[in-house]
């Protein structure tokens, strides 16, 4: 049925919208079904399980990381990883660039925006990622590719639309105004509940867990 479930969902958006089929708490033979069904983009967002289960599967997969990430555990997430997009702290970008430096890699990341009105979420506000993209040659081994966010946790759509909203006109502001390096293109939101919405905000990439492998087992 995941391979029924990613075709549903690939039928449903644009083609030029990358589908992070989000794989954290299911077991390796559900992320080989939707492999074998031709899924190739993955996102986890636990360390431990993300270099467990990049040993088990084919190395063509992109690993998306999409959690939060201490600097203690960076050896097991970017050895691996396509793509950082949870980078939500000036601390946790430097150690990634740092790490890059040290290891002759340049490290694909997206900058977390906190957009939901939930205090828990993590990211940044808008002031910082100006001042991050003013900076950019403090981060010779990061390469800047565009914004992360998480809507608010909902069942009232007017205020997830508003969330997307506010990232949307924050990418759209940033790259009118040429505050951004020409890679920071990338505008990722949008999880099961929500990506069809996301879509009409503009999201280049979304996030989907549950819709494509079911409810996880926490
Ligand atoms: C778990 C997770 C998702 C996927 O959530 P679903 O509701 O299962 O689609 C997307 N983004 C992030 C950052 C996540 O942690």
């Amino acid at each position: 049925m995941i391979s029924k479930s990613l075709e549903n969902i690939l039928s449903s958006i644009p083609s030029q919208v990358q589908l992070v089929a989000v794989s954290k708490f299911h077991p390796v033979p559900a992320i080989r079904e939707a492999y074998d069904a031709g899924q190739r983009v993955f996102g986890e967002s636990r360390p431990q399980e993300l270099s467990a289960k990049v040993n088990e599967l084919p190395s063509d997969i992109k690993w998306h990381f999409i959690g939060h990430l201490q600097t203690n555990k960076l050896k097991l997430v970017l050895p691996y990883v396509y793509m950082v997009e949870s980078i939500d702290s000036l601390h946790l970008l430097e150690a990634v660039n740092k790490w890059g430096v040290n290891e002759g890699k340049t490290i694909k990341v997206l900058l977390e925006l906190h957009i939901a009105s939930e205090e828990t979420k993590q990211g940044f506000n808008e002031d910082e990622i100006l001042s991050i993209l003013h900076n950019v040659d403090s981060y010779p081994a990061v390469e800047l590719c565009g914004l992360m966010g998480m809507a608010t946790n909902t069942s009232d759509e007017s205020v997830i639309r508003q969330d997307f909203a506010r990232i949307s006109q924050f990418m759209s502001k940033i790259r009118s105004n040429h505050d951004a390096p020409d890679s920071f293109r990338e505008l990722s939101i949008g999880m099961s509940g929500d990506y069809l919405i996301a879509l009409e905000y503009g999201a280049t990439i979304v996030r989907v867990g549950t819709a494509i492998f079911g409810a996880r087992e926490y």
